[in-house]
C-alpha cells in the first residue's frame, strides 16, 4: 500500500506569449486562461480579420508601402492598388516624384565629386609651382613621419625625420623672403 504522490510540477513555455510557466498538469501548453483565449482568437479569428483591414484601410501612400513588414500586409496593398483606381495614381505620383529627388540627387552628387576634384587639381598645380608650398608641405609630412618614428622607438628614421625637418625649414625660412 502506497502513498500517492503529487504529479511533479515541470516549467513549460506558453505556447502564445512563450513566458516559461510551472504547471502540474500534463498537457497544460498555455501559462494561463487569457493567452488560451487569446491562441483560440488568433486561430479563429485572423481569416474575418485579416479580409476586413485589407478593404479597410483606404488611407495609405508609397511611405506606408514601405513600413508594411508582412507578405500578407504587402498582398493586402497590392491587391487594395488593382482594385483602387486614385490610390493607383497617387502611388505613381510619388514614385515619379522620388524618381525626381533621385535625378536632383545625382546631378548634387556628381556637381560636388567635379568640384572635389577641380579644388584638388589646383592644390597639385599650385603644389608644383610653388615651392615654398611644396616646402611647407614636406615639413608637415616629415613632422608626422618623426611622430610615428618616436612612438615606435625606431632610431633610425627619428634621426633621418629630423635632418629632413631641419632641411625644408630652412627651405621655407629662403622662401618666405
Ligand atoms: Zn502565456
Amino acid at each position: 500500500m502506497g502513498y500517492y504522490r503529487p504529479r511533479p510540477s515541470e516549467v513549460k513555455n506558453c505556447k502564445y506569449c512563450g513566458i516559461p510557466f510551472e504547471t502540474n498538469h500534463k498537457r497544460a501548453i498555455y501559462c494561463g486562461s487569457s493567452c488560451r483565449t487569446l491562441a483560440y482568437n488568433a486561430r479563429h479569428g485572423h481569416e474575418t480579420e485579416k479580409a476586413g483591414s485589407a478593404k479597410g484601410d483606404l488611407n495609405f501612400s508609397l511611405q506606408s508601402v514601405g513600413t508594411v513588414a508582412t507578405g500578407a500586409g504587402i498582398a493586402a496593398v497590392a491587391n487594395h492598388l488593382l482594385h483602387d483606381e486614385p490610390a493607383h495614381r497617387q502611388v505613381m505620383a510619388e514614385l515619379a516624384t522620388i524618381r525626381q529627388q533621385q535625378v536632383a540627387l545625382a546631378a548634387k552628387v556628381q556637381q560636388l565629386t567635379e568640384g572635389q576634384k577641380r579644388t584638388s587639381t589646383y592644390i597639385d598645380a599650385q603644389m608644383s609651382t610653388d615651392p615654398k608650398l611644396q616646402a611647407a608641405f614636406a615639413l608637415t609630412v616629415a613632422r608626422q613621419n618623426l611622430q610615428i618614428a618616436q612612438e615606435r622607438g625606431d632610431v633610425a628614421k627619428i634621426e633621418e625625420f629630423t635632418r629632413q625637418i631641419q632641411a625644408y625649414q630652412v627651405k621655407t625660412l629662403l622662401f618666405g623672403r
